[in-house]
């Protein structure tokens, strides 16, 4: 696809202009659930415009049962799609012995690239406390036997989270901190063990100087982009549901400026990132 200036419509009417820079990028959505209802009924519309602006990979995160299974689904019928597999926080009572034999199973399949999202949220409390501890525990374990990264949700809980990575760390072979939320310290002490960071829209919103503040400092190593799409929607489309995968360009426009950094250089280095998190055996080719 060639798109010299070209503008691409979005769903919501918003048009994103395409600079020549953005069309020699190869920007990866490393957090999207393309495997979410609300997007899945536009699949290739989001993949058609997430492609004219550059994103040409998605990381499809899975969060139950259900959408881990079309995330694959997803990936076996898309060389552009990868998939994660797991339990979010919030359905953390689903955990038992046959979601972790099904969970395992799914773990071998080559287009797998991680466990998750897993973790703790101690915001919204939408499952007890105790229940989310055994889900997180146990997935990380499994993770660890599949050899696969974990991508990880964190909530008010940044503290607790990091500390049950850090007894994990010897046997997990990587870890993605997805729409990071946390302090400068907590940052510090994922970068100290090379873990990712992923920023999202977040990254966009007025009331978050401080997340821009750790996004300056990160190690270029450690950066990843990410939508989190149907949620989150950088601004200026801040508060339109739902928020699509081209939007990840929002967010590399964003962080490039915050590091002094061209746009096209953010993105390939953010990029390569993502190929060395997932340990993606073949990243997606150039969008042309
Ligand atoms: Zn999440
Ligand atoms: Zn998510």
């Amino acid at each position: 696809m060639s798109g010299q200036h070209t503008a691409v419509q979005a769903s919501d009417g918003s048009a994103f202009s395409q600079r020549s820079t953005l069309n020699a990028q190869r920007l990866i959505d490393t957090h999207v659930h393309l495997n979410h209802d609300d997007l899945l009924a536009d699949i290739s519309g989001m993949t058609a415009r997430a492609q004219a602006a550059g994103v040409g990979g998605f990381v499809v995160v899975g969060y139950d049962l259900p959408s881990s299974e079309r995330g694959i689904h997803l990936a076996e019928g898309d060389a552009r799609i990868w998939a994660t597999v797991g339990i979010h926080p919030h359905e953390a009572e689903a955990w038992d012995e046959a979601a972790a034999a099904k969970l395992k199973g799914w773990a071998a399949h080559p287009r797998v690239v991680a466990i998750g999202e897993i973790g703790l949220d101690f915001y919204r409390d939408l499952s007890p406390r105790p229940a989310q501890h055994t889900a997180f525990a146990a997935q990380l374990e499994m993770a660890a036997e599949a050899d696969l990264p974990v991508v990880i949700h964190c909530c008010d809980a940044y503290e607790e989270t990091l500390s049950v990575l850090e007894a994990h760390a010897d046997s997990l072979p990587g870890v993605i901190l997805h729409c990071f939320q946390g302090e400068h310290r907590h940052a510090e002490r994922a970068w100290a063990r090379g873990w990712f960071l992923g920023i999202g829209g977040a990254v966009t919103f007025k009331n978050q100087e401080a997340l821009r503040e750790i996004v300056r400092a990160a190690p270029p190593e450690c950066l990843l982009l990410e939508t989190d799409a149907p949620y989150l929607s950088p601004v200026p489309l801040r508060g339109k549901y739902p928020n699509e995968p081209a939007r990840v360009a929002l967010i590399a426009e964003k962080v490039a400026e915050l590091r002094g950094s061209d746009v096209a250089a953010l993105a390939a280095a953010t990029t390569e990132n993502a190929a060395r998190a997932f340990r993606m055996a073949s990243p997606p080719c150039p969008v042309s």
